[in-house]
């Protein structure tokens, strides 16, 4: 294990993601459960009638709010760009001088983490949480390791994986709950980028990328 400095912190924006997954994970149960998509107006989760299943949540209500639920994968990821603005932008930097990577996580409590890696690599044990970054040197597109550590973290329940550099960010976002399927999606594209020589290879294996419940957003490959 080679992880340095540590930053342990939130912020409004953080402990607004915290609460939005809240909701999130309420409202997947729900789906689950009742069949149909629940609504939302961002601060409680609504459905047409409470069953005895779901009378322990206190965030569920009966009714119909403007949104469906799965705007919520969307309204994360939009604070969390804003996150990465605002708290990672000089780390993306200071990665570009030093070549040290930094990762961060946001946490299901509100709190964010922040860890310093090896240079051109940042390994460690990944905690379960929201959303998480790691800053790269050079071009703001996953490697091959990078992909299995997304298919890990899916797979405890993080809603967005990003890289970025001091110039781009890209990111696999979920849209719903991550499956068998996306994971073998995901594994496909892994080795895609392993075998990839070229800036040609490495663009067709991402954009031949087509998974039902994540998708892969940059702004490299357009
Ligand atoms: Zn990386």
């Amino acid at each position: 294990m080679s992880v340095k400095r540590q930053v342990l912190s939130k912020n409004e924006i953080s402990l607004r993601m915290s609460k939005l997954y809240e909701l999130l994970t309420i409202a997947e149960d729900a789906h689950d459960i009742l069949g149909y998509p629940p609504t939302t107006d961002f601060n409680f989760v609504y459905v047409k009638k409470k069953t005895e299943e779901l009378s322990e949540y206190d965030l569920i209500k009966e009714g119909n709010a403007p949104y469906d639920y799965r705007q919520l994968y969307e309204k994360i990821k939009e604070l969390y760009m804003e996150f990465l603005i605002k708290v990672m932008s000089n780390y993306a930097d200071e990665t570009m001088r030093t070549q040290i990577e930094y990762i961060n996580f946001v946490l299901k409590s509100g709190e964010y983490v922040i860890f310093e890696g090896d240079i051109d690599k940042v390994t460690m044990p990944m905690p379960s949480g929201i959303a998480s970054v790691h800053t790269h040197p050079g071009i703001c597109i996953f490697s091959a390791p990078d992909i299995e550590t997304a298919d890990s973290l899916f797979v405890k329940g993080y809603v967005i994986i990003a890289v970025m550099n001091n110039e781009c960010i890209s990111y696999f976002l979920r849209k719903g709950p991550y499956t068998p399927e996306d994971q073998q999606e995901l594994r496909k594209l892994q080795k895609k980028v392993k075998k990839a020589k070229t800036f040609e290879e490495l663009k067709d294996g991402y954009t031949s990328f087509n998974s039902e419940n994540v998708v892969f957003r940059t702004p490299l490959f357009s």
